[in-house]
């Protein structure tokens, strides 16, 4: 396997816990305190209670509620009521660090051999080879030839601030025209802060670049309720550009295929990047224990992930157009969400029902 993000990991642990062999190589020689917030929801968390890993996640995550989209005054626009009409279900946040040092842990302890420090530059030729190694991954182009992303015209911000004791355990959408932020309490005191502008320059595809917090509040200044207050907190600041991919054609070849964003990167706006992950990791390993040999179980793995994750990444595509409207078609649209969230509050919800609905574990 090569990678040890969030896809890697959870594989290396669901494949270890059917009892393969599995080695990881990753790159990075510690798998430090990076990144930020996640939003997990119940379809990946129904694979992390499949693990035997719940227990652990509860405590190092915080539940969601409730999702609120709010104008960029900070008035209401609409409610998803999670608890109220999904109690079933677990939304939870948590800082991906954590998560990341949980299913480390996990893997381990189910036998997975994690070696830190190893960046793969030739592929290796060895019996099963997996891409679990993000969006600039290796394995992808030996299966798909050379692929050229495009920028969206989008940048995003992210940033950790101390969480209010009393927060509200909810994820809020601020939107404004050509620009939206969200942020949610990932409890143990940490406060996330995602924050999207339009704008036309180009920004590097990746994690860890450094931006600058007075340019993240020059670009929110008009923004009302608690954001200016958020936003004066932060003191370091990452930005990343977005683009966009498409959903890889070909995912294996029987000996070897690809997991997570090396085969589906996506915008943030379903958050469902870990949450693919976490879903194809789980799948993989079923495909590869039911056999009857891997090439079939291969083929059958993308089969039955291609489609869905194409459905997902397509909703954030759609999602990065709602939040940034402008004008009068902002008013419409607003005006509409106002009066279906007041009138018919399981509507909003049971829009994603096939997103949060879908049960991995039961393959
Ligand atoms: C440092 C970092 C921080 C992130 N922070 C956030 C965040 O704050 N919020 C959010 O929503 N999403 C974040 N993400 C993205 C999110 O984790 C992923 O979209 C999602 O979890 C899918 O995970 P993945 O395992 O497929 O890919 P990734 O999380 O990108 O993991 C890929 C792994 O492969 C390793 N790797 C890549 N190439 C090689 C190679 N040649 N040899 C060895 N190892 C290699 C990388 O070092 C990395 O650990 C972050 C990703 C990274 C890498």
């Amino acid at each position: 396997m090569i990678g040890a993000g969030i896809a890697g990991l959870t594989a290396a642990c669901a494949l270890a816990q059917r009892g393969f062999a599995v080695t990881v190589l990753e790159r990075a020689g510690a798998l430090r305190e990076v990144g930020a917030g996640l939003q997990i929801s119940p379809n990946a968390v129904r694979v992390i209670e499949a693990l035997g890993l719940w227990p652990r996640f509860r405590a190092i995550s915080a539940p969601s509620q409730r999702v609120e989209l709010r104008d960029s005054a900070g008035r209401p626009v609409a409610v998803l009521d999670l608890a109220r009409h999904r109690p079933q279900d677990r939304f939870r946040l948590v800082h991906r660090a954590r998560l990341v040092t949980l299913l480390e842990q996990a893997a381990r302890e189910a036998g997975a051999r994690i070696e830190l420090g190893h960046e793969v530059t030739a592929l290796p030729d060895v019996p099963l080879l997996i891409g679990a190694d993000g969006v600039k991954s290796r394995l992808r182009p030996a299966l798909n030839g050379a692929e050229t992303p495009f920028f969206t015209g989008q940048t995003a911000w992210r940033a950790l601030i101390p969480a209010e004791s009393d927060a509200v355990p909810a994820a809020q959408v601020f939107m404004g025209p050509g620009r939206h932020l969200v942020s949610y309490p990932l409890g143990q005191g940490q406060r996330n802060i995602v924050a999207v502008v339009e704008r036309p320059d180009w920004h590097e595809e990746g994690w860890s670049i450094s931006g600058d917090p007075a340019e993240l509040r020059a670009a929110f200044a008009r923004f009302g309720g608690p954001v200016p207050g958020w936003l004066e907190q932060v003191e370091r600041v990452g930005i990343w550009g977005l683009f966009r991919h498409p959903v890889a054609a070909h995912w294996q070849d029987g000996r070897r295929a690809l997991i997570g964003d090396a085969a589906h990167p996506t915008l943030p706006f379903m958050a469902q990047g870990a949450v693919m992950a976490i879903e194809d990791a789980w799948i993989l390993a079923a495909c590869l224990d039911a056999g009857p040999d891997q090439q079939t179980a291969l083929a059958r793995f993308q089969a039955l992930r291609q489609p869905r994750c194409q459905r997902i990444v397509e909703a954030a595509n759609a999602n990065a157009r709602n939040y940034h409207l402008r004008g009068p078609t902002r008013a419409v649209a607003h005006a509409g969400l106002r009066a279906v969230s007041r009138l018919a509050p399981t509507r909003l919800i049971e829009r994603f029902a096939w997103l949060y609905d879908y049960d991995p574990t039961a393959l």
